[in-house]
């Protein structure tokens, strides 16, 4: 596909200053600096442009940034991408120097989510060098958090209005989310009675009640999970990720607690995933009448289903064919993505970006010459939809 030289060349310069600002989210990593850096930055070249930007915290010291281009009156497109990354273990001497090899750009956040960020100002810049008329706003959302919490795109969808929200992430040029799974983080907590451990009369062990839950638990992922995948988001996830229980060696573990995550596909809720848990919790009291367990829902998030999203689609689809020849290809993911919340808040929403590798891991990397034809793409596709 064509794109101006122009626009990879400035989509390089920019990218290479943001992968300098550490902007890794504190809540995955205490003391960490989040936000408020990197959002300054994209502020002061938004307002270069002469466009107002509101730096809106979500919580102290961690803004989103947000800018506006047209009228200001309805329809409003909104694109989305997100400033904060994951941590840099394993590369902290080299990951916030951008180095670029060919088409590849290496850097924390190249590809998740900085080179979206990038794309985001580099789009705006064109639409407004190449005089394109809108009808209607382009919302422009650089949001916090989407690597925890998603607080960002949350206060986003209270604060503003908006018909419809492209998210840019690192999916790969000539695909469009259309699906997604939910998730859960749950404990399941088993309850024993501590005793003195020359006291088996006495005691009931919670460790050896959680191991016989947990391969249950294991059997059931294998049978409904394993066996059934969804066509386009892939086998509901389900793993366990943290196990504790037990005081000292010489005495019975009064409970045990196993930490799991595990996957919702559209259609399905989190109330279903608890539901099947506490089932085969009643079916180990087959054996075990006194077995005491619960489930606590520590943190979820609904599933994914584009919905009322065919004018976006007819945007995108008649720019993906302008630009590649082709529509796009509807995908779904088995990772969670913000699309999700602006799904649950029934706003249309689709999701579409370069490609990348190694995500959040040493020598992450984004594709350029896809980022390059994103930016276009999502060019095409405002000046469409906002035609
Ligand atoms: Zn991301």
């Amino acid at each position: 596909m064509q794109t101006a030289p122009a626009v990879r060349e400035r989509l390089t310069e920019v990218l290479s200053e943001i992968v300098a600002i550490d902007a890794r989210n504190p809540w995955l990593i205490p003391g960490a600096p989040g936000e408020t850096e990197i959002a300054a930055w994209f502020a002061a070249r938004v307002e270069a442009l002469g466009i107002p930007v509101e730096l809106e915290p979500i919580s102290p010291g961690r803004p989103n940034g947000i800018a506006r281009l047209g009228s200001g009156e309805p329809p409003v497109l909104c694109l989305n991408a997100h400033l904060d990354t994951v941590g840099d273990a394993g590369w902290p001497d080299r990951c916030y120097s951008a180095a670029l090899t060919g088409d590849r750009l290496v850097g924390l956040g190249a590809a998740d989510d900085k080179g979206h960020c990038a794309a985001l100002l580099v789009a705006l810049e064109q639409l407004l060098e190449r005089k394109i008329a809108l009808r209607g706003t382009l919302l422009l959302a650089w949001v916090a958090d989407e690597e925890a919490e998603s607080q960002g795109t949350s206060e986003l969808i209270v604060r503003h209005p908006m018909d419809a929200c492209i998210v840019a992430e690192p999916l790969g040029l000539g695909r469009a989310l259309v699906s997604h799974q939910g998730f859960g983080w749950l404990d399941v907590t088993v309850a024993g009675r501590a005793a003195h451990g020359s006291a088996p009369e006495k005691g009931i062990d919670a460790i050896a009640r959680l191991a016989e839950l947990t391969r249950r638990l294991d059997a059931h992922a294998e049978r409904t999970f394993r066996a059934h995948p969804h066509p386009l988001n892939g086998v509901t996830v389900y793993h366990a990720s943290t196990v504790r229980g037990g005081t000292d060696y010489a005495t019975y573990p009064a409970d045990a607690t196993l930490g799991i995550e595990i996957g919702t596909q559209p259609g399905e809720t989190i109330a279903d995933r608890v539901a099947e848990i506490e089932a085969i919790v009643t079916g180990m009291r087959v054996e075990l009448p006194d077995l005491e367990a619960r489930v606590d829902v520590r943190l979820h998030r609904p599933p994914f289903e584009a919905n009322g999203h065919e004018r976006l689609w007819d945007a995108l689809d008649g720019a993906s064919r302008d630009l590649l020849g082709r529509s796009p290809e509807p995908v779904g993911e088995n990772a969670w993505m913000d699309t999700g919340l602006l799904g649950a808040a029934g706003i249309p929403s689709l999701s579409i970006g370069a490609a990348g590798e190694n995500f959040h891991a040493p020598d992450e990397s984004v594709d350029m010459a896809e980022l390059a034809s994103v930016t276009e793409l999502l060019i095409a596709t405002v000046e469409r939809y906002l035609a």
